[in-house]
């Protein structure tokens, strides 16, 4: 099954037939068995499923952390397997923003420091107004100077978050990046990651497996056992958890034998 959403602002990054095998022989995993999914341009895509399902994998492959055994993936118009390590390494910095869930911070650097980094690793100038209102809407202007051992982890994510957006980068993926935090600060990040689609036109895909996480979403996509299995526009919580429900159960059940 193949899911892509109708676009109005374009396809911001794509999957075709997306395979990703792990080993040979007795020990082949096959983590991704021929995924095509298109993440549109201007919303948050939630990628959920059970886990061991794909999701991580997938999420690795489209940002350009992993590559796939077959298939394509594509960042824009730009396709992915055509690229060389110094262009794929330029794509990542230039068009791809991160947000993990261990935050990732480097732990010497100021929290303005950190959120500089990428662009001052590739030599970019700070869009200082840009810099100002991302700071801003995120609620860091006070902590600008702190280290992130003196942040609490919903300030190192918000820190993480602001390192994202502050590049303007085509695309934000983030890899569980609530999956460390109380339900406030989870509550706090989910905002932020709403507000730059909808204040500041970005577009988020997020690996989550968290239900509630994935209602902050204009669409959920549920992978099962490496395959493109459902999907949801603009769900509850209690959407997203019947779905998963019914994924969880073993396929008998499912199918209702
Ligand atoms: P999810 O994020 O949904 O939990 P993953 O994408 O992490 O799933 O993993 C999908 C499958 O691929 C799992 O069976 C996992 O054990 C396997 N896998 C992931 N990474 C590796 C690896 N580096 N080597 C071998 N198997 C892997």
């Amino acid at each position: 099954m193949t899911a892509t959403a109708p676009t109005s602002r374009g396809i911001a990054a794509r999957a075709d037939d997306l395979v990703k095998t792990y080993g040979s022989g007795d020990t082949t995993v096959h983590a991704l068995r021929g995924v095509s999914i298109g993440f549109e341009a201007g919303q948050v895509t939630a990628i959920m499923g059970p886990s061991g399902s794909g999701k991580s994998t997938l999420m690795h492959c489209l940002a350009g952390l992993d590559t796939a055994t077959s298939g394509t993936v594509h960042i824009g118009d730009v396709a992915l397997d055509g690229l060389g390590d110094n262009e794929m390494t330029r794509l990542r910095r230039d068009r791809i923003g991160f947000v993990f869930q261990a935050f990732n911070l480097v732990p010497t650097l100021t929290a303005a420091e950190n959120i500089t980094l990428p662009l001052d690793i590739a030599g970019r100038d700070v869009d200082r107004q840009w810099y100002d209102s991302v700071v801003q809407r995120l609620g860091l202007q006070d902590r600008l100077e702190h280290r992130p051992s003196e942040l609490s982890g919903g300030q190192q994510q918000r820190v993480a978050c602001a390192r994202a957006l502050v590049g303007r980068p085509d695309i934000i993926f983030g890899d569980e990046p609530t999956g460390n935090l109380d339900s406030r600060s989870s509550g706090e990040v989910l905002s932020i990651l709403r507000a730059a689609v909808d204040e500041f036109g970005q577009t988020v895909v997020i690996v989550t497996h968290d239900p509630h996480a994935a209602s902050y979403a204009d669409r959920v996509v549920f992978l099962a056992d490496g395959r493109f299995s459902a999907e949801l526009a603009h769900p509850t919580a209690d959407d997203v958890f019947e779905v998963m429900r019914t994924l969880d159960l073993p396929k008998n059940d499912a199918e209702g034998n």
